[in-house]
Protein backbone atom coordinates (compact mmCIF):
# COMPACT_ATOMS: atom_id res chain seq x y z
CA UNK A 1 0.00 0.00 0.00
CA UNK A 2 3.20 2.16 0.14
CA UNK A 3 2.68 3.72 -3.55
CA UNK A 4 -1.19 4.28 -2.34
CA UNK A 5 -2.41 8.46 -2.12
CA UNK A 6 -5.68 8.14 -1.53
CA UNK A 7 -8.27 5.28 -1.09
CA UNK A 8 -12.21 5.52 -2.06
CA UNK A 9 -14.74 3.09 -0.92
CA UNK A 10 -17.94 2.98 -2.54
CA UNK A 11 -20.96 0.71 -1.53
CA UNK A 12 -21.95 -0.43 -4.75
CA UNK A 13 -26.24 -1.23 -3.49
CA UNK A 14 -26.35 2.34 -2.89
CA UNK A 15 -23.54 4.16 -4.69
CA UNK A 16 -22.24 6.44 -2.04
CA UNK A 17 -19.41 7.27 -1.07
CA UNK A 18 -18.24 4.87 2.31
CA UNK A 19 -14.85 6.37 3.23
CA UNK A 20 -12.82 8.96 1.43
CA UNK A 21 -9.16 9.04 3.19
CA UNK A 22 -5.11 9.77 2.50
CA UNK A 23 -3.44 7.15 3.30
CA UNK A 24 -0.75 8.63 5.15
CA UNK A 25 -3.12 10.30 7.26
CA UNK A 26 -5.26 7.57 8.49
CA UNK A 27 -3.67 5.02 11.74
CA UNK A 28 -3.45 0.72 10.17
CA UNK A 29 -6.58 -0.01 12.61
CA UNK A 30 -8.42 3.02 10.95
CA UNK A 31 -7.96 2.03 7.34
CA UNK A 32 -8.47 -1.66 8.34
CA UNK A 33 -12.01 -1.64 10.48
CA UNK A 34 -14.70 -3.90 8.73
CA UNK A 35 -17.87 -2.73 7.27
CA UNK A 36 -20.97 -2.75 10.20
CA UNK A 37 -23.32 -4.28 7.48
CA UNK A 38 -21.64 -6.62 4.52
CA UNK A 39 -21.88 -4.78 1.11
CA UNK A 40 -20.53 -5.22 -2.45
CA UNK A 41 -17.89 -2.55 -2.26
CA UNK A 42 -16.04 -0.56 -5.25
CA UNK A 43 -12.59 0.36 -4.43
CA UNK A 44 -10.90 3.38 -5.94
CA UNK A 45 -6.99 3.57 -5.73
CA UNK A 46 -5.37 6.78 -6.42
CA UNK A 47 -1.55 6.37 -6.82
CA UNK A 48 1.16 8.60 -5.30
CA UNK A 49 2.28 8.77 -9.08
CA UNK A 50 -1.37 10.10 -10.42
CA UNK A 51 0.33 13.53 -10.19
CA UNK A 52 3.58 12.64 -11.93
CA UNK A 53 1.07 12.01 -15.45
CA UNK A 54 0.09 15.66 -15.51
CA UNK A 55 3.59 16.72 -14.80
CA UNK A 56 5.46 14.76 -17.92
CA UNK A 57 6.66 17.11 -20.27
CA UNK A 58 7.29 15.67 -24.21
CA UNK A 59 4.24 12.94 -24.29
CA UNK A 60 3.15 12.21 -27.96
CA UNK A 61 -0.76 12.04 -26.76
CA UNK A 62 -2.95 13.96 -24.43
CA UNK A 63 -6.65 14.21 -24.46
CA UNK A 64 -9.02 16.87 -23.48
CA UNK A 65 -12.86 16.22 -23.02
CA UNK A 66 -11.94 12.23 -22.63
CA UNK A 67 -10.97 9.36 -20.26
CA UNK A 68 -8.06 7.86 -21.49
CA UNK A 69 -8.53 6.25 -24.81
CA UNK A 70 -5.84 6.69 -27.34
CA UNK A 71 -3.70 7.55 -24.40
CA UNK A 72 -4.33 3.61 -23.05
CA UNK A 73 -3.96 2.62 -26.35
CA UNK A 74 -0.61 4.00 -26.70
CA UNK A 75 0.38 2.96 -23.21
CA UNK A 76 -0.47 -0.39 -24.08
CA UNK A 77 1.10 -1.27 -27.61
CA UNK A 78 4.25 -0.46 -29.36
CA UNK A 79 4.61 -0.24 -32.87
CA UNK A 80 7.42 -1.10 -34.34
CA UNK A 81 9.14 -2.23 -31.38
CA UNK A 82 8.56 1.62 -30.27
CA UNK A 83 6.46 2.86 -27.61
CA UNK A 84 4.19 6.07 -27.98
CA UNK A 85 4.59 8.27 -24.51
CA UNK A 86 1.29 8.56 -23.33
CA UNK A 87 0.50 11.68 -21.41
CA UNK A 88 -2.77 12.59 -19.64
CA UNK A 89 -6.47 12.57 -20.28
CA UNK A 90 -8.95 14.31 -18.30
CA UNK A 91 -12.59 14.88 -18.28
CA UNK A 92 -15.38 15.23 -15.50
CA UNK A 93 -15.15 11.21 -14.58
CA UNK A 94 -11.92 11.44 -13.71
CA UNK A 95 -10.30 13.64 -10.93
CA UNK A 96 -7.62 15.64 -10.44
CA UNK A 97 -4.96 14.47 -8.15
CA UNK A 98 -3.51 17.67 -7.06
CA UNK A 99 -7.04 18.80 -5.96
CA UNK A 100 -9.05 15.47 -5.79
CA UNK A 101 -11.52 17.08 -7.23
CA UNK A 102 -13.16 16.47 -11.02
CA UNK A 103 -11.94 17.81 -14.38
CA UNK A 104 -14.63 19.93 -14.50
CA UNK A 105 -13.83 22.34 -17.59
CA UNK A 106 -16.60 24.56 -17.16
CA UNK A 107 -15.00 26.45 -14.19
CA UNK A 108 -12.19 28.61 -15.07
CA UNK A 109 -9.60 27.80 -12.47
CA UNK A 110 -9.94 24.48 -14.21
CA UNK A 111 -9.88 25.80 -17.58
CA UNK A 112 -6.72 27.91 -16.43
CA UNK A 113 -4.74 24.82 -14.69
CA UNK A 114 -5.22 22.83 -18.33
CA UNK A 115 -3.58 25.83 -20.65
CA UNK A 116 -1.14 25.69 -17.90
CA UNK A 117 -0.78 22.26 -18.28
CA UNK A 118 -0.68 22.45 -22.24
CA UNK A 119 1.87 24.82 -22.21
CA UNK A 120 4.39 23.03 -19.33
CA UNK A 121 3.91 19.64 -20.46
CA UNK A 122 3.61 20.28 -24.52
CA UNK A 123 2.05 17.42 -25.46
CA UNK A 124 2.52 16.57 -29.41
CA UNK A 125 -0.58 15.79 -30.46
CA UNK A 126 -3.88 16.93 -27.91
CA UNK A 127 -7.03 15.27 -28.62
CA UNK A 128 -10.12 17.27 -28.15
CA UNK A 129 -13.63 15.38 -27.99
CA UNK A 130 -15.59 17.83 -26.22
CA UNK A 131 -19.50 16.87 -24.90
CA UNK A 132 -21.70 16.92 -27.99
CA UNK A 133 -24.93 16.26 -26.84
CA UNK A 134 -26.22 19.29 -27.04
CA UNK A 135 -24.96 19.84 -30.77
CA UNK A 136 -27.47 16.64 -31.79
CA UNK A 137 -30.28 17.48 -34.00
CA UNK A 138 -32.41 15.19 -31.44
CA UNK A 139 -31.76 17.67 -28.77
CA UNK A 140 -32.65 20.74 -30.64
CA UNK A 141 -36.30 18.38 -31.69
CA UNK A 142 -36.38 18.24 -28.02
CA UNK A 143 -35.86 21.86 -27.62
CA UNK A 144 -39.43 22.71 -27.04
CA UNK A 145 -40.35 20.55 -24.39
CA UNK A 146 -37.53 21.54 -22.37
CA UNK A 147 -37.53 24.77 -20.38
CA UNK A 148 -36.11 27.42 -22.65
CA UNK A 149 -34.28 28.87 -19.95
CA UNK A 150 -32.11 25.70 -19.08
CA UNK A 151 -31.89 24.43 -22.58
CA UNK A 152 -30.03 27.83 -23.09
CA UNK A 153 -27.83 27.41 -20.30
CA UNK A 154 -27.18 24.01 -21.31
CA UNK A 155 -25.98 25.07 -24.60
CA UNK A 156 -23.88 27.88 -23.77
CA UNK A 157 -21.96 25.52 -21.44
CA UNK A 158 -21.54 23.13 -24.72
CA UNK A 159 -20.15 25.93 -26.85
CA UNK A 160 -17.79 27.22 -24.26
CA UNK A 161 -16.24 23.69 -24.46
CA UNK A 162 -15.64 23.66 -27.72
CA UNK A 163 -14.44 26.95 -27.49
CA UNK A 164 -12.23 26.43 -25.00
CA UNK A 165 -10.94 22.92 -27.03
CA UNK A 166 -10.13 25.64 -29.83
CA UNK A 167 -8.25 27.73 -27.54
CA UNK A 168 -6.28 24.50 -26.05
CA UNK A 169 -5.28 23.72 -30.19
CA UNK A 170 -4.26 27.19 -30.75
CA UNK A 171 -1.30 27.27 -27.90
CA UNK A 172 -0.40 23.72 -29.79
CA UNK A 173 -0.71 25.15 -33.29
CA UNK A 174 1.52 28.22 -31.78
CA UNK A 175 3.81 26.03 -30.50
CA UNK A 176 4.31 24.41 -33.39
CA UNK A 177 2.61 21.06 -32.74
CA UNK A 178 -0.81 19.16 -32.98
CA UNK A 179 -4.23 18.85 -32.45
CA UNK A 180 -6.74 16.10 -33.50
CA UNK A 181 -10.44 17.34 -32.95
CA UNK A 182 -13.75 14.98 -33.03
CA UNK A 183 -17.32 15.78 -33.19
CA UNK A 184 -20.45 13.86 -34.72
CA UNK A 185 -20.84 14.81 -38.27
CA UNK A 186 -24.00 16.12 -37.62
CA UNK A 187 -23.20 18.55 -34.85
CA UNK A 188 -24.30 22.02 -35.43
CA UNK A 189 -21.21 22.92 -33.47
CA UNK A 190 -19.68 23.05 -36.65
CA UNK A 191 -21.33 25.55 -38.32
CA UNK A 192 -20.17 27.78 -34.77
CA UNK A 193 -18.13 30.97 -35.96
CA UNK A 194 -15.30 30.06 -34.21
CA UNK A 195 -15.11 26.36 -35.68
CA UNK A 196 -15.77 27.53 -39.15
CA UNK A 197 -12.85 30.35 -39.05
CA UNK A 198 -10.97 27.38 -36.91
CA UNK A 199 -11.52 25.14 -40.31
CA UNK A 200 -10.50 28.26 -42.95
CA UNK A 201 -6.95 28.28 -41.08
CA UNK A 202 -4.39 27.13 -43.76
CA UNK A 203 -2.53 24.23 -41.74
CA UNK A 204 -5.89 23.03 -40.77
CA UNK A 205 -8.02 20.36 -42.74
CA UNK A 206 -10.94 17.96 -42.14
CA UNK A 207 -12.30 14.71 -43.00
CA UNK A 208 -15.23 12.14 -42.03
CA UNK A 209 -15.12 8.47 -41.19
CA UNK A 210 -17.07 6.44 -39.54
CA UNK A 211 -16.75 4.20 -36.27
CA UNK A 212 -18.07 0.98 -37.76
CA UNK A 213 -15.02 0.76 -40.15
CA UNK A 214 -13.20 0.34 -36.75
CA UNK A 215 -15.03 -2.12 -35.36
CA UNK A 216 -17.15 0.46 -33.10
CA UNK A 217 -20.04 -1.90 -32.09
CA UNK A 218 -23.22 -2.25 -29.73
CA UNK A 219 -26.57 -4.28 -28.94
CA UNK A 220 -29.56 -3.20 -30.20
CA UNK A 221 -32.93 -5.22 -30.00
CA UNK A 222 -31.57 -7.38 -32.74
CA UNK A 223 -28.27 -7.76 -31.36
CA UNK A 224 -24.58 -6.69 -31.49
CA UNK A 225 -24.09 -4.61 -34.59
CA UNK A 226 -21.93 -1.91 -35.62
CA UNK A 227 -22.45 1.74 -34.93
CA UNK A 228 -22.69 3.99 -37.75
CA UNK A 229 -21.66 6.95 -35.91
CA UNK A 230 -20.34 9.81 -38.75
CA UNK A 231 -17.78 11.61 -37.38
CA UNK A 232 -16.11 14.66 -38.74
CA UNK A 233 -12.31 15.18 -37.58
CA UNK A 234 -10.48 18.87 -37.87
CA UNK A 235 -6.27 18.43 -37.41
CA UNK A 236 -3.47 20.44 -38.41
CA UNK A 237 -1.32 17.63 -39.15
CA UNK A 238 -2.29 16.60 -42.81
CA UNK A 239 -0.80 13.23 -42.22
CA UNK A 240 -3.03 11.94 -39.45
CA UNK A 241 -6.36 12.99 -41.00
CA UNK A 242 -5.39 10.62 -44.44
CA UNK A 243 -5.24 7.57 -41.99
CA UNK A 244 -8.12 8.12 -39.74
CA UNK A 245 -10.86 8.70 -42.78
CA UNK A 246 -12.03 5.13 -43.22
CA UNK A 247 -15.38 4.49 -44.53
CA UNK A 248 -18.11 2.43 -43.78
CA UNK A 249 -17.45 -0.28 -46.37
CA UNK A 250 -21.73 0.20 -46.94
CA UNK A 251 -21.28 3.14 -48.86
CA UNK A 252 -18.32 2.02 -50.83
CA UNK A 253 -19.89 -1.09 -51.39
CA UNK A 254 -20.95 -1.15 -55.31
CA UNK A 255 -22.10 -4.71 -54.90
CA UNK A 256 -26.11 -5.00 -53.85
CA UNK A 257 -26.97 -5.29 -50.33
CA UNK A 258 -25.40 -3.82 -47.31
CA UNK A 259 -21.97 -5.44 -45.97
CA UNK A 260 -23.02 -5.09 -42.25
CA UNK A 261 -26.10 -4.06 -40.44
CA UNK A 262 -25.81 -1.03 -38.54
CA UNK A 263 -27.31 -1.01 -34.88
CA UNK A 264 -30.84 0.75 -34.49
CA UNK A 265 -29.42 3.53 -32.42
CA UNK A 266 -32.78 5.68 -32.88
CA UNK A 267 -34.27 4.24 -29.47
CA UNK A 268 -31.00 5.18 -27.63
CA UNK A 269 -31.05 8.56 -26.96
CA UNK A 270 -27.71 8.40 -25.62
CA UNK A 271 -26.09 7.59 -29.16
CA UNK A 272 -26.86 11.76 -29.88
CA UNK A 273 -23.09 11.29 -30.44
CA UNK A 274 -23.25 11.23 -27.01
CA UNK A 275 -23.07 7.66 -27.35
CA UNK A 276 -18.91 8.02 -27.16
CA UNK A 277 -19.61 9.48 -23.67
CA UNK A 278 -22.04 6.86 -21.94
CA UNK A 279 -19.89 3.97 -23.15
CA UNK A 280 -16.70 5.72 -21.88
CA UNK A 281 -18.21 6.24 -18.54
CA UNK A 282 -18.67 1.91 -18.71
CA UNK A 283 -15.07 2.17 -19.84
CA UNK A 284 -13.64 4.36 -17.41
CA UNK A 285 -15.97 2.05 -14.34
CA UNK A 286 -14.24 -0.81 -15.74
CA UNK A 287 -10.68 0.46 -16.06
CA UNK A 288 -11.13 1.66 -12.35
CA UNK A 289 -12.59 -1.10 -11.29
CA UNK A 290 -10.11 -4.06 -12.91
CA UNK A 291 -7.35 -2.54 -14.31
CA UNK A 292 -8.71 -3.63 -17.88
CA UNK A 293 -8.05 -1.52 -20.81
CA UNK A 294 -11.13 -0.48 -23.02
CA UNK A 295 -10.67 -2.17 -26.33
CA UNK A 296 -11.94 0.40 -28.75
CA UNK A 297 -10.70 -0.42 -32.34
CA UNK A 298 -10.92 3.33 -33.22
CA UNK A 299 -8.45 4.35 -30.53
CA UNK A 300 -6.04 1.73 -31.45
CA UNK A 301 -6.14 3.23 -35.05
CA UNK A 302 -5.80 6.58 -34.06
CA UNK A 303 -2.83 5.90 -31.50
CA UNK A 304 -1.09 3.94 -34.54
CA UNK A 305 -1.04 6.73 -36.70
CA UNK A 306 0.47 9.40 -34.10
CA UNK A 307 3.00 7.43 -33.92
CA UNK A 308 3.57 7.02 -37.56
CA UNK A 309 3.70 10.67 -37.41
CA UNK A 310 5.92 10.88 -34.58
CA UNK A 311 8.50 8.65 -35.59
CA UNK A 312 9.04 11.01 -38.71
CA UNK A 313 9.19 13.95 -36.61
CA UNK A 314 13.18 15.60 -35.49
CA UNK A 315 14.24 14.45 -32.31
CA UNK A 316 12.33 15.28 -29.03
CA UNK A 317 12.50 19.02 -27.66
ZN1 LIG B 1 -21.06 0.71 -41.56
Amino acid sequence: MQDVHRRIVRSLSTGKVIDDCILDDVPDEVLHRRLIVPDNLRVELIMKGALKMFEAKGSDVAEIFSQPRVTQEAALRSYDGVRLTPGWSLDLTRDDPLTGKPWDLAKSAVRERVREMVRETAPFLVIGSPPCTMFSSLQNLSKNRRCEVEFKKAMKIAKEHVKFSLEIYKIQMKAGRYFLHEHPNSASSWSMPEVVEMMAHEDVDVTTCDMCAYGFNTSDNIGEALVEKRTKLMSNPPEVLKRVGLQCDNRAAQTKGEKHRHADTTSQAVLQGGMCRSRRTEKIEELRTHGAAPNEPECHGIAEEVHEHAKRRSPRE
